[in-house]
């Protein structure tokens, strides 16, 4: 999709990625690009290799991510070694966003010391260690328990049980109810293999008070080289199994979930005056500044909105987020452009949302192999393109139960429009999906 956004302004593109069909080397061909000159290649490689990641920024003079899962050290190496010379033009390569973000970023743990520590509200959290003070024997699997279970006595059940690192789609956390799934919860973040070494697993894991939140909110925030920053609306995320099913943009009021008022009385909360929208925004916008000057690029932030109004940061995703695809269609540039603009060193003009009302449905792939045919008659794609929303099918070349495969946006006159049009589509979803 950031393919599809340079390709009006014919900004070359080179990806790296290790399918040879990845989507993003289906949207452009770099090598028969005339301003590619010299002529560019895709690089087919792991996100995780110095050679290929060099590679990639011999051709380039300015190399962004789009997910956070890469080897920063490699990409810190590559920023210093072109800082000033090398890449395509001779003149350096920047790195946006700032590999010391990214890395931040990454480790799920320390974005939440972070983000406590620039004053940005965020769930109770402690860091889950396998070496606590007190010395129960060698076994650390033993140390594990105790350190979740003085987490529990002190945030109470449930617990959220979260993996630091290589974390999305809820792949990494653990819902844990009572102290007796404290086994079950180990094993399936812990794989028994690391433990069997009996060396201590430090820093692997964390826990964090339940939130119990009302929705959840994203907002895109896009910074600028210059340190401009501007925001989308607000949005509700829904996620099923922790996998993001619906966003309804704009944010919908709490006391109506996603049905059908205007859009002046949209969004106010029960904190003060400001309505949730302008909030989510504005503490968005502060977690984003607070990441520093090389906060450059679309940055995705996802909130708890509780009870009382009150948000709380989630986390923060380093590049477009699917709680932002609804702007292509719905906004007057979408984030993949907002991206583009940024780390171009571009003007940012004042974002708008043009209709009434819009949703975005995530099209997640229901066998467990092989391709599912999302243009099956009665299919859902087909009743989507029938009731005019913009469908996306990405392209990917294997179908996994869950994974990410596409997504439609509808767009309409009302929330309440808008809902029954979502809703018809889950109907025809698969079982599981419904
Ligand atoms: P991922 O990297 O998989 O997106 P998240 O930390 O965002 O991981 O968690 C996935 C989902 O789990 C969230 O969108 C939310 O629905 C739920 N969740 C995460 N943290 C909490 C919490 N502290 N309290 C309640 N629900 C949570
Ligand atoms: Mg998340």
């Amino acid at each position: 999709m950031l393919l599809q956004a340079a390709s009006p302004m014919a900004i070359p593109i080179v990806v790296l990625d290790p399918e040879v069909t990845a989507p993003a080397k289906q949207v452009s061909q770099p090598s028969v690009m005339p301003l590619a000159d010299p002529p560019l290649q895709h690089v087919d490689g792991a996100f995780t290799s110095l050679g290929m990641i060099s590679q990639l920024a011999q051709q380039v003079d300015i190399l962004t991510i789009e997910i956070e899962h890469v080897d920063v050290d490699a990409l810190e190496h590559v920023a210093n070694e072109f800082k000033t010379t090398g890449g395509r033009s001779g003149q350096g390569v920047k790195v946006y966003p700032a590999p010391s973000i990214i890395r931040t970023i990454q480790d799920k743990y320390a974005q939440k010391v972070h983000l406590q520590g620039q004053g940005i509200p965020v769930a109770p959290f402690l860091p889950i260690t396998s070496s606590p003070a007190t010395s129960l024997g060698s076994n650390p699997r033993d140390a594990l328990r105790e350190s979740v279970l003085s987490a529990a006595h002190q945030f109470g059940y449930p617990l959220m049980l979260k993996s630091r690192h290589l974390a999305y789609d809820g792949k990494g956390n653990f819902v844990l109810k009572s102290a007796d799934g404290i086994d079950e919860a180990l094993q399936a973040l812990i794989p028994e293999a690391s433990l069997a070494t009996g060396k201590p697993i430090a820093d692997r894991l964390y826990a964090e008070k339940w939130a119990p939140f009302v929705k959840e909110v994203a907002v895109m925030v896009v910074r600028g080289v210059d340190g401009q920053t501007r925001s989308y609306p607000a949005v509700e995320t829904i996620h099923r199994d922790s996998v993001c099913h619906i966003v309804y943009a704009p944010l919908r009021p709490v006391d109506t979930p996603t049905s059908g008022i205007g859009k002046e009385q949209r969004g106010m909360g029960k904190l003060g005056e400001k309505s949730v929208d302008r909030r989510a925004q504005e503490a968005a916008e502060k977690a984003i500044d607070a990441l520093g000057e090389g906060a450059v690029g679309v940055f995705g932030v996802e909130m708890f909105l509780l009870p009382d109004g009150s948000l709380l940061l989630n986390e923060i995703a380093p590049r477009p987020h699917n709680s932002g695809h609804y702007t292509i269609e719905a906004c007057n540039y979408s984030q993949y452009t907002a991206h583009l603009y940024a780390i171009l060193s571009l003007p940012l003009p004042p974002i708008k949302f043009i209709p009434s009302s819009a949703a975005m449905l995530n099209l997640l792939g229901w066998s467990a192999s092989g391709s599912d045919d999302f243009l099956k008659p009665d299919g859902v794609v087909r009743k989507a393109i029938g009731m005019g929303a913009a469908v996306h099918l990405y392209g990917k070349a294997g179908c996994r139960k869950g994974r990410k495969m596409g997504h439609v946006t509808i767009m309409g006159e009302s929330d309440e429009e808008v809902k029954a049009k979502i809703d018809e589509l889950v109907d025809v979803l698969p079982g599981d999906y419904k």
